[in-house]
């Protein structure tokens, strides 16, 4: 553990000193060592123990929130759910948000996807059919970045408490067995069933997207019918796309723009015992906004006083949370840049509330 503190210091100094300005070596050369770190960390992650009510520590100041993306994310002319997360990782070059640098991720592995979906999807899917973009490579190049970015974010915030994320896209409405409304593996279940192992015992999926997590509910369901318990969600949608019964491990509001923040204040605060959740994953859509996709009424104000309420919720109760782009669409008079700074509310509403940068 010594050496990944050392690694872990000698990364954040260098890249205290790396302006966006950079030399392209100096960026190679950093984006090198932060993969390498990911290998290493991800590899020597050691097993937390689930003995008394200290195994994961929770810091209160955190320098730096890990934003994680990798150019594998994008498929080129792909669909907004795909193609917006290199539109914010441009915007964040060009202007980015104190308190956060982006880090590349290691991608996912079968074993990881194959803990949460059928053996057989999985499969197809990374041989190139059945995933929701394309039939080709690039897609499961695509699909195993993008649940890597929310693995290493999940092991990041549960080794040093605090808040990370990744420019993930397509998670919530992949199923068992096949993938659904432009997601082909769930993230947010391969990321809560990841944390499980490395022994949370409680996780929370809150999902904010504009449409209902049907996927996540049914995946969180079959690992129960395996005895594997702890994780929950609570889902607050304005669309009944995906929509499923209430479940005590899944709790559904479908709402309008009038009640939207008072349902979404109103759920937080009737989760109980929040302090003993070990790990919230955060899926922050975009498409409730009225011009991303969503209802009149929800505009930018309410959507920036949304992730306000969640981070400042979550850093009350002191808990880790992660992040993930979900949902948000480009239109005629919306454009892909538009969606991206609509993104970028989260990170700058989680680095504010998470960070000890001042702003
Ligand atoms: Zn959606």
């Amino acid at each position: 553990m010594g050496s990944v503190f050392v690694v872990l210091l000698v990364v954040t100094n260098m890249n205290d000193a790396v302006t966006p300005k950079c030399a392209p070596s100096t960026q190679v050369f950093e984006n090198t060592l932060l993969a390498l770190l990911s290998v290493y960390v991800g590899r020597s992650f050691p097993p937390i123990t689930v003995e008394g009510t200290t195994m994961i520590q929770h810091h209160v100041n955190n320098h730096h929130m890990s934003i994680y993306f990798s150019p594998e994310y994008i498929i080129d002319g792909a669909f907004d759910t795909i193609g917006k997360a290199g539109e914010l990782a441009d915007l964040l070059t060009h202007d980015p948000v104190a308190g956060t640098r982006v880090v590349s991720p290691t991608p996912a592995t079968r074993h990881d996807i194959v803990s949460v979906h059928d053996e057989t999807y999985v499969d197809r899917v990374l041989n190139g059919h059945g995933g929701q973009f394309s039939s080709d490579d690039e897609s499961a190049t695509s699909v195993l970045a993008t649940t890597g970015g929310v693995l290493r974010a999940v092991e990041t915030v549960l080794e040093n408490g605090g808040c990370a994320g990744s420019l993930s896209s397509g998670l919530h409405h992949a199923k068992y067995d096949h993938g659904s409304g432009f997601c082909t593996f769930n993230g947010l279940v391969i990321g809560a069933r990841q944390a499980l192992k490395l022994g949370a015992r409680r996780v929370l999926i809150l999902d904010l997207d504009a449409h209902c997590g049907g996927g996540t509910k049914e995946l969180i369901g079959l690992l129960r019918d395996q005895d594997i318990d702890g994780i929950e969600q609570v889902d607050v949608s304005v669309s009944s796309f995906d929509q499923y019964h209430n479940a005590p491990f899944a709790q559904l509001k479908i709402v309008g723009a009038s009640q939207y923040l008072s349902t979404i204040e109103q759920s937080l605060s009737d989760i109980a015992d929040p302090q003993s959740i070990d790990l919230v994953i955060y899926n922050a859509g975009m498409d409730p906004h009225e011009k991303a996709g969503g209802v009149t009424g929800i505009n930018t104000e309410v959507i920036r006083r949304r992730e306000a309420m969640v981070f400042e919720w979550s850093k009350s109760h002191n808990l880790p949370i992660v992040w993930v782009l979900a949902g948000g669409y480009s239109g005629d008079s919306f454009t892909k840049r538009d969606v991206a700074s609509l993104h970028r509310i989260t990170i700058e509403e989680a680095a504010r509330i998470y960070t000890d940068v001042t702003f």
